[in-house]
């Protein structure tokens, strides 16, 4: 009993799913939007050519029918006919250019299906009303018209599966039963004809079918594939900001826009400070999340700008109609400050700083590059004078930029082995007052800029990347000039972060200190902390070598810099050097004077000599004894003397000096 129940449920669903598949077939599917849409798309371009072959072979069969069939079924039913038909052309012409929702594809398709049913009884009924009328020719040439006419139809109608088959179906089942019936030879074998025609169309018209079908959904699949890479070039991947790709785009975007309708754009350009630090004590994963911090903490302060991350630490904000600049500046230094707002980490809460750098378009900026240049020229200010606030492009920066490109072309050009100079400032111990070594500072006589101050043109030289090719004379000029001092002095000589980049130009100093004669155990090369921020392992790698040689290694301006301990730790130093900015009336300023003291409690700690620069007067020098300093530089002893004057100071200060050459 329960195996007849089975076998009875087993023939119920089969037949329920046979029921279910040919229902599906014969209606239009709703599940694919992009099918849909692209067989909405087809079949529009089709519709208008079907009725004109419809309605032209109708004509032709209502001529050859006039004055033998009656007037309403030769004139008036064709002409009904016709009228239905131009209505639908009229709405396939109208809809011919227009993208359609997916409902709307759905909804005319599935009208044309019916209509396609109604349609093809209309005809089919009016063709065999005209049968009993006339001769065998007349007879065939309905015969003829049904055939080949539902032939087109199934062409035309390809991209809607289900409307060509209840066509087929309707106006072929009507023809070969009808001819059938007629048991007259000539038209049985047409029918059988039309149905093989019929039947060999169909299954060509369902290969192409699937082939259409299955070529809108790899074209589906393509166009996800293309948007997945096209949002992973245009999505930061760690914070989920635009990308620095989808920044260059956008900000060319909006600055047509800008200029179209002659509004202002702003753009910052951002960078954080202290966030190296923060990555070598607590390591990358917190680094990322703070990045991430950063990023949302952006977003979230943000309204009608949108924010970019530039890669690392540096972020940008594209911003369309902004404020007058006072305001915009305002709102800046605002973000800044949120921004500043200290970043609780389950491994400790976190402070870093954000400066901001902002060109404005048309003010001083009109394209996209000269937009981004002087953003960043001004962040590249802010970094210097205004940490952790913003800076706005301004002329006087413009002024800067022309004058930095002209020197910078004259240096390039300059004769570097007699335009370049080294003079050379004294060290000495402030508690015998003995002169113990001397700096070597740079100078430039330019026969066509004049002189220039090693302030200005060595950061030149360092942005355009030929300050390598001034150090290697200044450094031979100045062993040279020391070679001759007696052995107890020492030399101090300032290297660029860049002469330290690459492990060729250690050699290339190497090689210049072992031909120079000078010992290098009396040699001190002085760095600043940003050289570490440039490549941090080839920086400290090069250094070791010069260490592993015997020369000193000082860091300068000590105090300006954002290293952490930690890192200090790392580097092979052997002196500190502290600003001049923490020495300036140290007297009567608390907050230099603690920090003048912790930084020579911190080199006494570390076991590092330290020297005091920029000592101008001698309030200045009491409380630097009073602290403990022992090795000052600065103008209240001499400023850069040249080298002939180098031999008679120190021997005037207390050091016999033995001239080895001369
Ligand atoms: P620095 O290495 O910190 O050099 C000290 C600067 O302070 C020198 O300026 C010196 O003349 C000045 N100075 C010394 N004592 C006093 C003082 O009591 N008061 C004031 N107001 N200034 C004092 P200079 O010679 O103009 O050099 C400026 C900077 O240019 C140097 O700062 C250094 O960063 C760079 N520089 C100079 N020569 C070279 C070089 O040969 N190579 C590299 N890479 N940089 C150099
Ligand atoms: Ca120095
Ligand atoms: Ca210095």
């Amino acid at each position: 009993m329960l195996e007849i129940v089975h076998q009875w449920m087993d023939e119920h669903m089969t037949i329920q799913s046979a029921r279910r598949r040919i229902r599906d077939f014969m209606s239009v599917q709703s599940s694919n939007p992009e099918l849909l849409k692209a067989q909405y798309r087809a079949f529009t371009r089709q519709m208008p050519m079907m009725y004109f072959i419809l309605l032209s072979s109708t004509w032709a069969l209502a001529i050859t029918h006039m004055g033998v069939a009656p007037l309403w079924l030769t004139a008036g039913v064709p002409s009904l006919l016709t009228f239905g038909c131009l209505l639908r052309v009229l709405f396939w012409l109208r809809t011919r250019n227009v993208d359609p929702s997916p409902e709307s594809a759905h909804a005319a398709l599935k009208r044309t299906n019916r209509l396609a049913g109604g349609i093809a009884v209309a005809f089919t009924l009016w063709s065999f009303g005209l049968v009993p009328y006339g001769d065998a020719y007349t007879r065939s040439h309905v015969a003829f018209y049904m055939a080949i006419t539902v032939i087109s139809c199934i062409f035309c109608l390809m991209y809607v599966r289900s409307a060509a088959f209840i066509v087929t179906l309707i106006v072929n089942g009507a023809f070969i039963a009808f001819f059938v019936s007629t048991a007259q030879p000539t038209f049985v074998a047409i029918a059988v004809n039309v149905l093989l025609v019929c039947a060999g169309m169909m299954s060509i018209l369902l290969t192409n079918y699937r082939n259409f079908e299955s070529m809108v959904v790899s074209k589906q699949r393509s166009d996800a594939l293309s948007s997945e890479n096209y949002r992973l070039a245009n999505v930061d991947s760690l914070t989920g900001l635009a990308s620095r790709r989808a920044f260059f785009a956008e900000l060319e975007t909006e600055l047509e826009k800008a200029r179209a309708s002659g509004n202002r754009l702003a753009l910052g350009v951002m960078d954080l400070d202290g966030f190296k630090p923060v990555n070598d004590l607590y390591g990358h994963s917190v680094g990322d999340r703070l990045l991430v911090e950063v990023a949302n903490r952006l977003s979230g302060l943000l309204t009608a700008s949108t924010p970019f991350r530039l890669g690392g630490d540096e972020f940008a904000i594209i911003a369309p109609l902004p404020p007058e600049n006072d305001q915009l500046v305002i709102n800046a230094n605002a973000i800044a400050a949120k921004l500043r707002e200290p970043y609780h980490m389950p491994e400790g809460t976190v402070h870093v700083s954000a400066s901001m750098g902002i060109a404005v378009f048309p003010d001083l900026a009109l394209n996209r590059e000269q937009l981004f240049d002087r953003a960043d020229y001004a962040l590249y200010h802010a970094k210097k004078r205004q940490r952790g606030g913003a800076v706005l492009f301004n002329s006087d920066h413009e002024r800067q930029i022309n004058c930095d490109a002209k020197i910078e072309s004259v240096l390039k050009q300059a004769d570097l082995e007699n335009e370049l100079s080294v003079v050379f400032q004294p060290i000495v111990d402030i508690r015998s007052q003995v002169t113990i070594g001397f700096e070597a500072l740079a100078r430039w006589d330019s026969p066509t800029l004049g002189k220039v101050s090693p302030a200005c043109f060595i950061p030149i030289a360092e942005r355009a990347g030929i300050v390598s090719s001034l150090t290697k004379p200044l450094l031979r000029k100045a062993l040279g000039a020391a070679c001759c001092w007696d052995p107890a002095m020492r030399l101090s000589f300032n290297l660029s972060a860049h002469d330290l980049n690459s492990e060729v130009g250690v050699l290339a100093l190497i090689g210049i200190i072992e031909s120079s004669g000078f010992d290098a155990k009396r040699l001190d090369l002085e760095i600043t902390e940003t050289a570490f921020t440039h490549d941090f392992e080839q920086v400290t790698q090069s250094v070791a070598t010069l260490r592993r040689l015997g020369c000193g290694i000082s860091l300068d301006d000590f105090g300006t810099g954002y290293s952490s301990l930690t890192r200090l730790h790392a580097l092979p130093l052997t002196k500190f050097k502290i600003d001049r900015s923490f020495v300036t009336n140290l007297h009567e300023r608390p907050a230099s004077y603690k920090i003048v003291k912790s930084l020579l409690t911190l080199s006494a700690d570390m076991g590092l000599d330290c020297v005091i620069e920029g000592v101008e007067t001698e309030e200045e020098l009491e409380a630097l004894k009073a602290l403990g300093g022992t090795s000052v530089q600065g103008y209240l002893f001499s400023p850069p003397l040249p080298e002939d004057q180098t031999i008679e100071f120190a021997t005037r200060n207390g050091h016999a000096c033995n001239k080895i050459a001369v």
